[in-house]
């Protein structure tokens, strides 16, 4: 039982390392100037810092052609936010790497572990590959 405890450990300090930056939720803004009046609309997804947030943001606004207005983490959104459901964009399955948006992502169970998922079979395939257990 102790030997199984401290691999576990090293395992999850290993992922730690590579993924210190925790998920947050991102609100981003968009305007549509195709038509004549411009539409603004808010989307929300999960990013892994700034970077990860831009990449996302960008790739999406390209994909649709819109311009963004901004965004930020929701945290430092105020209240505004808090009252409004926002659709979300779409996120990578960490496991399957496919594209998703009809649901709130699956989060890894593991403790530490920072992974998210389409589905919870990509969830459970990930924790027997990546975290040597079963759930
Ligand atoms: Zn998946
Ligand atoms: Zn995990």
């Amino acid at each position: 039982m102790k030997k199984h405890e401290k691999r576990e450990r090293e395992i999850v300090s290993s992922i730690d390392e590579k993924k210190a930056i925790p998920y947050e939720k991102w609100i981003v803004s968009f305007a549509d100037c195709r038509k004549s009046k411009i539409k603004i609309s808010y989307r929300e997804f999960f990013a892994q810092g700034f970077y990860e947030a831009y990449d996302t943001v960008m790739t999406y606004a390209e994909k649709q052609n819109l311009d963004v207005r901004w965004f930020k983490e929701k945290r430092n959104c105020g209240n505004t936010f808090s009252k409004y459901e926002i659709t979300k964009l779409e996120s990578f399955c960490t496991y399957c790497n496919r594209k998703f948006n009809h649901q709130d992502p699956v989060l890894c169970l593991h403790s530490n572990c920072n992974s998210m998922f389409c589905s919870r079979d990509c969830m459970n395939d990930h924790i027997v590959l990546l975290h040597n257990s079963n759930i």
